[in-house]
């Protein structure tokens, strides 16, 4: 009934889903991967006579811990931490935490599946994994928010190491909270372990354009898909949603290209901007007040408007970036997009499309950059800054971009040929998925039974 196109394919979705009862998310991860791999499996048989697929969609271990903590009136507050360790055939495991009172095990589940196969992608060591906390950090003092780190950090520690599991940020994790885990792993372990934790401040470990890679990766991706068709970011209308550190910097970029920026989002509604948006100004609300973006558009004056509730799909553009979150472009959204003659979308978070927006948009012949490969860009930079704590290095900023946008096109022409030879041209899902698999796959064999 999931329409998977060989009967090995769902035999192995249907174990998935039964072995992982309640987590639609992990779910719909799985089924997306598994529905591009039958050329694959076609070509090279070992990979289903070594399970090799049922391998990777079991986690090597999940971690699930209580985080007790105290808020500034003195009341004891309990969270839920998770970290699940996938895959670590081509490195240590590798991947986020997210912050968010949404969060639990098939969130982190899904994520760290995803995670998998976009470290893959980038060439670089490192496996797959992904954590997190339902811990809500809306409203919260830096005090709150520190004892809170302190305590997910306090049972953490024990599965962390800079060969054995390197977390770094995802949404509700950014620097400040980089410093505080830091801090607290440090104290637990007596150890000046930089490479334990990327997203460093710059004064200590952190690498140039970290911060900006996983925007700016994805904005580069959607140019590479853009020059396949002669074309580039100049004077495109770009509509990005989210406004947290994934879209700021795609925004950054896009506008750098020459783009027309013309929205953000938060969970309350979006901002429209019919001059483009002010990045200073969001800037400044976001990373610096914490504040939402209807603050924005009380402040730029007569070109924005804001509307509360509503989805940044309706306003017309020739390229769209969604940032914010999973499943936040829905099928009637994908059709407003393409109503509206979108050409191009490219996901900038992670798994933002759902499977019915997907085929909108496909049926419609829009271009489409998958998570995977387009924001890798965040994950290959906290592998650069691994290789720079390593090595005891700090490179310039224009080393590091460099480094990363000649990533990002390696990606792209990854996922290109792949898709290709498959037989399936222009399908980057497809070609990502291949190309990510393969590469998990191939090191898995040679390692044995693993
Ligand atoms: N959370 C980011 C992602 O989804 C970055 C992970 C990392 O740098 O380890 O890829």
């Amino acid at each position: 009934e999931h329409g998977l196109p060989t009967p090995e394919l769902s035999s192995i979705y249907s174990a998935v889903m039964r072995r992982n009862p309640g987590e639609p998310e992990f779910h719909q991860a799985v089924l997306e991967v598994l529905e591009t791999l039958s050329p694959v499996l076609a070509a090279r048989p070992e990979l289903l006579d070594a399970r090799v697929i049922e391998r990777v969609c079991e986690p090597e271990r999940q971690i699930i811990f209580r985080v007790p903590w105290q808020d500034d009136s003195g009341r004891v507050h309990v969270n839920r931490g998770f970290r699940v360790e996938f895959n670590s055939a081509l490195g240590p495991y590798k991947g986020g935490l997210r912050f968010h009172p949404s969060v639990n095990l098939g969130i982190v589940k899904f994520l760290g599946f995803e995670q998998i196969f976009k470290n893959a992608l980038t060439g670089m060591n490192i496996g797959g994994g992904k954590g997190g906390g339902d811990f809500d950090p809306k409203g919260r003092s830096d005090a709150e928010v520190m004892r809170f780190c302190q305590s997910f950090m306090t049972e953490l520690s024990r599965h962390m190491g800079e060969h054995t599991d390197v977390p770094a940020g995802d949404i509700g994790v950014g620097g400040r909270e980089i410093g505080f885990l830091f801090g607290q792993y440090r104290r637990m372990t007596n150890r000046w372990e930089a490479g334990v934790l990327t997203g460093k401040g710059l004064g200590w470990g952190g690498s140039q354009a970290r911060t900006e890679a996983t925007g700016y990766g994805n904005v580069l991706f959607m140019t590479e898909m853009l020059k396949t068709r002669g074309e580039d970011m100049h004077g495109q209308q770009v509509v990005v949603s989210g406004s947290g550190n994934v879209a700021i910097y795609s925004i950054e970029k896009a506008q750098q290209l020459g783009a027309n920026v013309l929205t953000c989002s938060d969970s309350g509604g979006y901002v429209v901007d019919d001059k483009g948006i002010d990045l200073t100004l969001l800037k400044e609300i976001k990373e610096v007040e914490r504040g939402r973006v209807a603050d924005y558009a009380e402040r730029r004056g007569a070109s924005a408007r804001y509307v509360a509730g509503g989805r940044v799909w309706d306003v017309p553009c020739d390229v769209a970036l969604p940032s914010a979150t999973q499943n936040e472009l829905d099928a009637d959204a994908a059709r407003a997009l393409v109503r509206n003659g979108v050409k191009a979308v490219s996901e900038g978070a992670n798994m933002p499309t759902t499977p019915e927006a997907l085929r909108v948009l496909r049926e419609a012949g829009v271009m489409f950059g998958p998570g995977k490969a387009a924001n890798a860009g965040g994950v290959a930079t906290s592998a650069l800054e691994m290789q720079q704590n390593a090595g005891r290095e700090s490179w310039s900023f224009t080393r590091t971009e460099e480094r990363l946008a000649q990533i990002m096109r390696d990606i792209h022409e990854t996922c290109r040929e792949t898709a290709e030879r498959h037989g399936v041209p222009g399908d980057y899902v497809a070609g990502a998925n291949i190309a990510g698999l393969e590469r998990v796959a191939d090191a898995m064999l040679a390692q044995g039974l693993i």
